[in-house]
């Protein structure tokens, strides 16, 4: 007996695809091959995301597959600009769940920065993503929609960091999904080494990025060289021993050959001590990495602060003192709702705003 009509699994959305599947799919309307690909290329390379710019396309397959393809599903319920030329976007999807997305001036091009869930499960006690715990992932698409969306909106970027609101490495079907379409030389073109995916390392996911093999600059986000205290302002990665887990970013260097990015968020009087700084760097000794320390944006409902310059530079001389390269990260978009998650939280007990069509 056939399906009931509403039984039907929805047909994947275009950005759910990888663009070499494209021109199968597309198919479906009537499309030649050599369209699928074009196709592809207006979005991945030009950005375009309108059927209708596709000039190249018959009429009545652009006015079919605008009618039965969007190819973006989300409108902008917000927009924060900070005085840097930071730009950070809040997106909401049609079930009403919000992702952000920043885009930042840097030296050589812009910085964009994606989230890769609603929420996030791991709940950093100083981090405003995952104050409400988890909502929801983001599909591949929905990860590919910020990146087409800023990019649209600002230009060409430079750099690409996951590193907004959730966890990648609870998400990697369509984190790694996504990241493939934008390198991919059918996609984006993008190279892998201008992109950095950041996480927490639970269990299982650094194993699966470093099977996936691509050359992308790994950020594990460790903030403590002592698992009591790891444990403690990183719940979510339970009891899970730091030497386990740099093991594995171990594993990852020697099968990508890139370095990897220790992510050490510094909050005063918590972890920016100078014994805490030689216990990381003692942690790391050998290791193929360098630290990115940040100086703590602080949270409003969070109650931490951020140490002062002069603390921050002492931890960062400790590090380097025994030979790590260290990098103090300057600040961006810290005038505004600047950290992960603030513009959201923001945003969620209020009123629907006036959506502007993304
Ligand atoms: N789940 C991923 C991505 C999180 S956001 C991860 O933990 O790596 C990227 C980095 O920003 C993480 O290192 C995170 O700990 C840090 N971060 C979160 N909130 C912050 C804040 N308020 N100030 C400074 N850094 C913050």
């Amino acid at each position: 007996m056939s399906a009931a009509r509403g039984d039907a699994a929805p047909a994947p959305r275009l950005l759910d695809l990888h663009p070499r599947a494209w021109p199968e799919r597309l198919a479906a309307y009537g499309a030649q091959p050599f369209q699928g690909r074009n196709a592809a290329r207006w979005v991945f390379r030009r950005g375009v995301l309108q059927w209708a710019q596709m000039t190249d396309l018959p009429a009545s397959l652009r006015a079919r597959l605008e009618q039965e393809q969007p190819l973006v599903s989300a409108v902008l319920d917000q927009r924060s600009e900070a005085g840097d030329g930071a730009v950070k976007v809040l997106l909401r999807y049609p079930d009403g769940a919000r992702a952000e997305a920043v885009g930042m001036p840097g030296t050589r091009g812009r910085t964009l920065c994606i989230s890769t869930q609603v929420g996030c499960p791991v709940r950093c006690v100083f981090c405003a993503s995952g104050l409400d715990g988890l909502e929801r992932n983001l599909s591949q698409g929905e990860i590919l929609e910020q990146v087409l969306w800023l990019r649209r909106e600002q230009g060409d970027f430079h750099r690409l960091v996951v590193m907004g609101m959730g966890e990648a490495g609870h998400n990697l079907d369509a984190v790694l999904g996504a990241l493939d379409c934008l390198i991919d030389t059918e996609g984006s073109d993008l190279a892998p080494r201008r992109i950095t995916l950041s996480t927490v390392g639970p269990r299982g996911a650094l194993q699966r990025i470093a099977a996936w093999g691509r050359p992308v600059t790994l950020a594990l986000s460790v903030h403590s060289a002592d698992d009591a205290l790891r444990h403690r302002l990183v719940p979510g990665v339970r009891t899970r021993a730091l030497e386990e887990t740099l093991l594995e970013a171990d594993q990852v260097f020697a099968r990508c050959g890139r370095e990897y990015t220790i992510e050490y968020v510094l909050l005063k009087d918590v972890n920016d001590s100078l014994p805490q700084a030689r216990a990381l760097a003692l942690r790391l000794r050998g290791r193929r990495c360098h630290v990115n320390l940040i100086p703590y944006n602080p949270v409003q409902e969070l109650g931490y602060d951020r140490p002062v310059p002069a603390v921050q530079e002492a931890f960062a001389e400790a590090l380097r003192a025994t030979g790590l390269p260290v990098t103090l990260r300057r600040s961006l978009g810290g005038s505004q709702n600047a950290a992960c998650g603030q513009l959201r939280r923001r945003q969620i007990s209020a009123p629907p705003s006036s959506a502007e069509p993304c």
